[in-house]
């Protein structure tokens, strides 16, 4: 803190910065806490915060109660987002929050929400993985920024490639193909009845 700076009670003494405590509350919590900031004129004695002892002790109040709530303090979540080597406002577009979120954040002007906290969370021990967060946003942009049509076709009802059941009437089924089941076979493998329809046929197919 500047401890030169003019009293603007008498223009003529300088302030000095002291410590002083505060009870602060936040739900269910109580703090005791000998850190809040102030100055006192060292000629008329008045006390008197500065601008950036105010933001200070405001920033206290802040981070109080984001520790209450369980959420990364303001200077957590800027060396976090320093460390993954991202702006303000791109870390506001690809981890959470829009616009300047991670301003606001930061300084303290709004909480960030658990979802975001989560996910710093995360990305500071894998700091990799915003590389999957960078591709996720520039194909959101990619999609959004020119004219696109794409076909969906008909959803493939899944075969139960894993069972042992299925690869093994599969097998079967290949086996025979070419023996007595050319057309048939070709047939029910594409079914969406899948295996039941292969197995059916299969077995009709043997007893004519
Ligand atoms: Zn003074």
């Amino acid at each position: 803190m500047n401890n030169l700076e003019i009293c603007p009670v008498c223009c003529e003494g300088h302030l000095h910065s002291y410590h002083f405590s505060r009870e602060i509350s936040y739900k269910n919590v109580t703090c005791m806490a000998d850190v809040f900031e102030s100055s006192k004129c060292d000629t008329c004695g008045s006390c008197v915060a500065t601008h950036a002892q105010t933001k200070y002790n405001k920033l206290l109040n802040i981070n109080f109660q984001r520790a209450v709530d369980g959420l990364l303090s303001t200077h957590e979540v800027h060396r976090i987002r320093k460390k993954l080597k991202l702006s303000q406002r791109v870390a506001s577009s690809i981890i959470g929050g829009g616009g300047n979120a991670f301003s606001k954040y930061e300084s303290g002007v709004i909480k960030q929400s658990v979802a975001v906290d989560n996910m710093l969370r995360v990305l500071d021990l894998k700091p990799a993985l915003i590389e999957v967060l960078v591709q996720a946003d520039e194909q959101r942009r990619a999609l959004a920024s020119v004219q696109t049509e794409i076909y969906i076709p008909p959803a493939i009802p899944q075969k139960p490639a894993d069972s042992p059941v299925f690869s093994f009437f599969k097998e079967v089924v290949m086996a025979a193909q070419t023996a007595f089941l050319p057309t048939i076979v070709e047939q029910t493998i594409n079914s969406p009845l899948g295996l039941n329809a292969i197995n059916f046929e299969f077995c009709g197919s043997r007893t004519e």
